[in-house]
């Protein structure tokens, strides 16, 4: 049910309800690709359907139907009686930002950057610091680490303003219900440049080449509205007197004071865990999924999902999602690119981490994908004994693993075909592909434990009988997938969402373990900001 729809009455098919004040009727209907962009057309089959004149309609949702021979697409259609179209619905103002309280928050991700935010609109002043560079000179320092397979340990694919999502496929999914909440991220995501298409895409996506602006706009809201935000600034220590933390410590040497701290460091900042473990504070192993990234040249997916190539020119590059279950463990496709690239996800030279992302038009010749298992304690040998540190270590191990069976030059990733992937075998040769950096043969199939890997190959088997095709030499595996959530949780209390044991520190998004994705993230700072002026008084 669309947002702030109430009570819709159901009969034939046709939804009946109020949207904002609106009587509006709501009905679905199949459209062949060639009319898509045709809006005349669709008035016509949306009047023959209500068998009436429709004069305003809009399109609520957008999906493909790739199951027949033809794929369709499949509309959700809003109609109203006479020339009436809903309002745009915008972020709320922000209030006065008020003179006594302030908020630090550490890391401008998608979970920073919104609770920053959300608390500006109920006057509280949020302070940002980031590690990392402003987007538009990490743009350069990525340039650098793709040409050069540098990595800059504070600028890089999961450091720097936007947070790890800024060069990623921008797919904007949340398994979330509260589609309400989910909307009001993407309203504002669209306020700030984003394609008002995602807010009707079944799955919304918007590119690497457009976050960047996106990014740099709710800056400026941020600054505009009376917050700050401050670059180059890691966050070293806590300033924690009486369980109570009172400001933060960079790594520069400056401080900073607060009436709370938001930790929205992401799962990459390895030094906050070690805050943790210097001082003794609760911290909770949490099991987290790996593998590897498959690649596959983009018209195969295509030929595959559409049952023909070269694609319809009306249809995105087409997309996978599987689950298989193997020996009792799900085995998944995750983060999946059409039309995507691979990249170095490293956050430190001697490691090797790999992801996908893509452009807004998803125009490469590739196709690329996680496929994933969830580790658990039985699967990582002796790392368990490192008690809340154990998944971090087996992560670690991997990446190091990784960048070792690469060649250990730069960030240049070890590579095998997908069929010699499963047969075990080291690849003669490899296919292109999209990763910048380079990949060179080496026994990607020896990186996991062999129950791991046994179930990766015969979930890549499953796949393939599901999908024929899918399994081919024309596909390569990359190494290693291994950033997909955050190995530990950071403990905060269900009901203040401070942590148990320091006061006023709010952990917050993907990497204190509550959150999974850009739209996630951004909803949990929302959350947390929101509990914060409460906290605080102030709603
Ligand atoms: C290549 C790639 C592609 C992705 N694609 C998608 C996608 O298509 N869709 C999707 O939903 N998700 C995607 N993700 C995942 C998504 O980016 C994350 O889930 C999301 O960004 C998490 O948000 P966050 O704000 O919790 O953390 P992050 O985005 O990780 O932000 C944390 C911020 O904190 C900063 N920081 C860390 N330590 C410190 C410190 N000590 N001091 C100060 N600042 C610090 C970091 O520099 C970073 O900017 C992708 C991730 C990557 C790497």
């Amino acid at each position: 049910m669309p947002l702030g729809m109430e009570k819709p009455s159901i009969s034939n098919g046709l939804y009946r309800g109020l949207r904002e004040g609106i009587l509006i009727n709501q009905i679905q209907i199949r459209v062949d690709p060639d009319f898509i962009h045709d809006r005349q057309y669709l008035r016509r089959l949306v009047s023959e359907k209500i068998h009436a004149t429709v004069e305003s309609f809009e399109i609520t949702r957008r999906s493909i139907d790739a199951r027949s021979k033809r794929p369709q697409y499949v509309l959700q259609i809003d109609w109203f009686a006479g020339e009436r179209s809903l309002r745009e619905t915008v972020p709320g103002p922000c209030k006065p930002v008020r003179s006594d309280h302030s908020v630090l928050v550490v890391g401008a991700g998608p979970a920073g950057f919104f609770a920053a935010l959300e608390l500006l609109r109920l006057g509280i002043k949020p302070v940002i610091l980031e590690r990392g560079e402003e987007v538009r000179s990490r743009n350069k320092t990525i340039a650098k680490l793709l040409r050069h397979g540098v990595v800059d340990k504070e600028s890089n694919y999961c450091f720097g303003e936007g947070g790890a999502g800024t060069y990623s496929d921008g797919k904007l999914y949340s398994r979330s219900k509260k589609r309400g909440d989910v909307r009001e991220v993407l309203d504002t995501l669209v306020a700030h440049g984003a394609d008002p298409d995602i807010r009707i895409d079944a799955h919304p996506h918007i590119g690497s080449n457009k976050l960047p602006t996106i990014i740099q706009n709710l800056r400026h809201t941020l600054l505009c509205c009376g917050g700050e935000i401050y670059f180059n600034s890691k966050v070293a220590d806590f300033a924690v007197r009486s369980g109570r933390v009172e400001g933060v410590i960079t790594e520069a040497g400056g401080t900073f004071q607060a009436d709370a701290v938001i930790l929205a460091m992401g799962h990459s900042a390895r030094e906050i865990f070690d805050f943790f473990r210097r001082n003794n504070l609760p911290l909770e192993p949490k099991p987290f999924a790996a593998g590897i990234r498959l690649e596959h040249p983009q018209a195969l997916i295509d030929q595959i999902q559409y049952h023909h190539t070269p694609r319809h020119p009306n249809l995105p590059p087409a997309s996978y999602g599987f689950v298989s279950q193997i020996d009792g463990r799900g085995v998944y496709s995750f983060c999946m690119c059409p039309g995507g690239q691979i990249v170095p996800s490293s956050t430190a030279p001697d490691e090797l981490v790999v992801n996908g992302m893509s452009y807004a038009k998803r125009n490469s010749k590739f196709a690329n994908s996680g496929i994933v298992i969830e580790i658990r304690l039985e699967d990582i040998g002796n790392f368990h004994k490192e008690g809340p540190f154990a998944f971090l270590a087996f992560q670690k191990a991997l990446e190091r693993q990784a960048f070792e069976f690469g060649g250990a030059v730069g960030q240049q990733a070890p590579g095998q075909r997908m069929t010699d992937f499963v047969e075990g075998k080291i690849s003669s040769s490899l296919p292109a592909t999209s990763y910048l950096p380079g990949i060179r043969p080496a026994p990607v199939h020896e990186l996991f434990p062999p129950k791991l890997y046994h179930r990766l190959k015969n979930a890549l088997i499953s796949f393939d009988r599901k999908q024929r095709g899918f399994l081919t030499r024309e596909a390569v595996v990359l190494a290693v997938e291994s950033r997909t959530s955050c190995p530990v949780k950071i403990p905060r209390d269900g009901a203040s969402l401070m942590h148990p044991s320091v006061l006023n520190l709010y952990p917050c998004g993907e990497g204190a373990g509550y959150a999974g994705g850009i739209v996630s993230s951004a909803m949990d700072g929302q959350r947390v900001a929101r509990k914060i002026a409460e906290n605080l008084g102030c709603l």
